[in-house]
C-alpha cells in the first residue's frame, strides 16, 4: 500500500449533508471486491433507506459518496487510494458531501487511514454497517468518524438489503471466516465465522420469488461451513430446492474440507442446485499448502474432484490459484501448473501473491520475484485460455437451457444468460423475456462464452 498521506480536502468546508427535494438523500456507493462486498452494498442500502436514502448512479448527484473496499491483495488498496484522491477535490467543490470508506480495507488500516486521508468523513468495518445511518446523523466532524469494532454475534439477519433488478439474488448466508490461511487477510478483517439461521434465510429467498428472482446465489468465505446450530448447508440446499419460484441455487465460496459427502448428495439430487463448483485448489504442491495452512492435500482434493464428478457427471468446475507465494520454488509452480492440466478445470481465477501485513505469511522472506511471479501466472493463464477452450468446444451441438438475463453486450438484438454450468450463453433473441429458461443449440464456442442459434 502507498504510504504516501493524502492531502487535506483543499478549501473543504464543514456543513451539514444537503438535504434533497422530499428530504431524501442521496447514496452513491462503489464497490470493490468480491460478491461479498456487492452484497454488503445492497446490505448498506437497505440500512440507510428507512432513514430516508435512495441510491444514486452518479456521484454528482450523491449527498454521501461511500466505497466499500476489499483487502485481499494490495492492487485492490491502491486502487482505492487513487479513487479517494479524485473524490477529494469533488468534495472540496461540493461542500456538505460525506465520504467515507467501508468494509475490508477500512478495518484493515483503521489505523493509518486517519492520516493518510484525514478528509474522509466516515471509517467503517464489515460488522458496523449498523452504525451509520447513526453516524451521518451527527453532521460534519473535523476528525473521521470510525467505527470498526468487530462482532462475534453480527449477521445483519434482520436487515432487508436493496437489490439492483435482475433475476439474480445474492444472499450472504455466513459471515467471517475461522480458517486463518497463512496468505489471507479475511479472518482479520471480517472476524469470525457466523450464520444467519436457516429460517431466516428461507423466509428472505420466498420473498426473492415472490419478487420474480428467479436464481438465488448463497454467499460466504466458507460458505459450505453454514451452520446454524441445528442444521448444515445440505440441509439449507434442500429445504431452498423446495421454493416455488426460484429456478437455479448456486454458492461460493466452498472450501475443500468443508465439502462434506451430505453436501454433494444434495447437490446431486437437488435439480434446482446448479452443477457448478468453485472449489478453490490454491496450489499444486503439497508443500505450498501445508504452508498456507489450507487444511487439506493434494491427494484429497483429487479425491474431492472425482467424487464430484462422479456424483455429477456434468458438473464444472472453477477455481482460484495463487502463484509465488514465500518459498514456492519451480518444482512447486510446475506441480500446480501440471494439476491444473490434469484437472482441467472450465475457469479460473489466478493471482499473484501479495503480502498482507497481519497475516502469518507477511512475516515470511519473498522468495519469488515480481517478475517471476509474473512469468508464473502467464504460463498458467496461457494454459487455462487453452482448456478453457477446449471444454467449451465440446458443449457445441449440445442443446443447452439458458436462464435468460437480458440484452447481451454484443451483437445488438441478441440475448445473454447463463447455463446451468454457469457460462455465458449469447443468442440471437426472438422476444424472449429475461427470468425465462429456454433451450438453445450451442452451435460455436470460445474460452469465455457459448454461442447459440436462432431460437425457434
Ligand atoms: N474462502 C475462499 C477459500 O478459501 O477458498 C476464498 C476467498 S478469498 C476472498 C478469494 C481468493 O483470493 C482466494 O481463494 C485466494 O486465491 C485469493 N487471495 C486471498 N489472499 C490472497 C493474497 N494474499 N494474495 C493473492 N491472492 C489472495
Ligand atoms: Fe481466506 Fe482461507 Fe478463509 Fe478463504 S478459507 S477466506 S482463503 S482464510
Amino acid at each position: 500500500m502507498s504510504t504516501q498521506p493524502l492531502p487535506r480536502a483543499p478549501g473543504a468546508v464543514t456543513t451539514k449533508p444537503r438535504e434533497t427535494a422530499m428530504n431524501t438523500r442521496k447514496i452513491y456507493i462503489e464497490t470493490y471486491g468480491c460478491q461479498m462486498n456487492l452484497a454488503d452494498t445492497e446490505l448498506l442500502i437497505g440500512l440507510l433507506k428507512p432513514h430516508g436514502y435512495e441510491s444514486t448512479q452518479t456521484v454528482q448527484n450523491a449527498d454521501v459518496i461511500l466505497l466499500n473496499t476489499c483487502a485481499i491483495r494490495e492492487h485492490a488498496e491502491e486502487r482505492v487510494l487513487k479513487r479517494l484522491r479524485e473524490l477529494m477535490y469533488h468534495k472540496a467543490r461540493h461542500p456538505g458531501v460525506r465520504l467515507g470508506l467501508t468494509g475490508c480495507m477500512a478495518q484493515h488500516h483503521r489505523d493509518s487511514l486517519l492520516d493518510k486521508a484525514p478528509f474522509l468523513d466516515l471509517i467503517l468495518g464489515p460488522d458496523a454497517y449498523r452504525t451509520l445511518p447513526a453516524l451521518l446523523a451527527q453532521g460534519d466532524k473535523d476528525e473521521p468518524l470510525v467505527s470498526v469494532r468487530l462482532d462475534r454475534d453480527e449477521t445483519y439477519a434482520d436487515i432487508t438489503p436493496v437489490r439492483g433488478e435482475g433475476i439474480r439474488a445474492w444472499v450472504t448466508i455466513m459471515r467471517g471466516c475461522d480458517k486463518f490461511c497463512t496468505f489471507c487477510i479475511v479472518p482479520y478483517v471480517r472476524g469470525r465465522e457466523r450464520s444467519v439461521p436457516l429460517t431466516a434465510l428461507l423466509d428472505q429467498v420466498r420473498v426473492l420469488a415472490d419478487q420474480g428472482y428467479k436464481e438465488v446465489v448463497y454467499l460466504g468465505q466458507t460458505v459450505n461451513a453454514y451452520r446454524d446450530g441445528e442444521h448444515d448447508f445440505a440441509d439449507l440446499l434442500r429445504q431452498t430446492a423446495g421454493i416455488d419460484g426460484i429456478e437455479r441455487i448456486r454458492f461460493t465460496s466452498p472450501h475443500p474440507s468443508d465439502m462434506s459427502e451430505h453436501v454433494i448428495e444434495a447437490m446431486a439430487t437437488c435439480a434446482k442446485v446448479a452443477p457448478y463448483l468453485h472449489l478453490p485448489l490454491q496450489s499444486g504442491s503439497n508443500s505450498v499448502l501445508e504452508r498456507m495452512e489450507r487444511g487439506y492435500t493434494i491427494e484429497h482434493y483429487t479425491a474431492l474432484v472425482e467424487r464430484l464428478r462422479s456424483a455429477i457427471p456434468e458438473l464444472s468446475l472453477s477455481t482460484d490459484i495463487i502463484v509465488g507465494f514465500p518459498s514456492e520454488d519451480e518444482a512447486d509452480f510446475q506441480a500446480t501448473y501440471d494439476l491444473m492440466a490434469e484437472i482441467r478445470y472450465d475457469s479460473a481465477f489466478m493471482f499473484k501473491y501479495s503480502a498482507r501485513e497481519g497475516t502469518k505469511a507477511y512475516k515470511w522472506e519473498e522468495t519469488v520475484s515480481e517478475q517471476e511471479k509474473g512469468r508464473r501466472l502467464q504460463a498458467i493463464i496461457a494454459l487455462q485460455e487453452r482448456i478453457s477452450g477446449d471444454v467449451n468446444q465440446q458443449a457445441i451441438g449440445q442443446t443447452v437451457d439458458v436462464l435468460i438475463e437480458g440484452p447481451a453486450k454484443r451483437p445488438a438484438g441478441w440475448l445473454a444468460g447463463k447455463n446451468g454450468q454457469f457460462k455465458t450463453v449469447v443468442f440471437p433473441g426472438n422476444g424472449q423475456q429475461p427470468g425465462s429458461v429456454v433451450p438453445v443449440r450451442v452451435i460455436s464456442a470460445t474460452a469465455h462464452t457459448l454461442i447459440g442459434e436462432a431460437f425457434r
